[in-house]
């Protein structure tokens, strides 16, 4: 379960904002999750749960997860598409000469203090 380890980053990363800003409590954080980052977002919120109650400035923090559509680009027709749709193959012209580029990573959007 990589969630968790995920979730640990985020929170210990957020933690340490809060610390350094002597902010008392964090009340909502906004994560950017992308479509194919391999996250499951029901597992992250779980863990999410578990771990900010193991913080000092997060335990009644709101998560809000925002999903990112992921996008490949077709380095044969140089156009993009939904990865998710169609995978690998550029479904304008059929090559596979293509690479994701948005939709696998995870971003800190938004953190709101008290
Ligand atoms: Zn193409």
């Amino acid at each position: 379960m990589h969630e968790l380890g995920i979730v640990m980053q985020v929170v210990n990363q957020v933690e340490a904002v809060a610390k350094e800003n002597e902010v008392k409590e964090v009340v909502k954080l906004t994560l950017e999750v992308g479509e194919v980052s391999s996250v499951v977002p029901a597992l992250f919120r779980d863990c999410f749960e578990w771990a900010k109650k193991r913080t000092e400035k997060l335990n009644n923090c709101e998560l809000d997860l925002v999903v990112l559509e992921a996008i490949s680009y077709c380095r044969s027709c140089d156009r993009t598409y939904s990865t998710t749709e169609y995978a690998k193959k550029c479904p304008h012209c059929g090559s596979d000469d293509t690479y994701l580029v948005t939709g696998n990573e995870i971003r800190i959007k938004d953190i709101e203090v008290l």
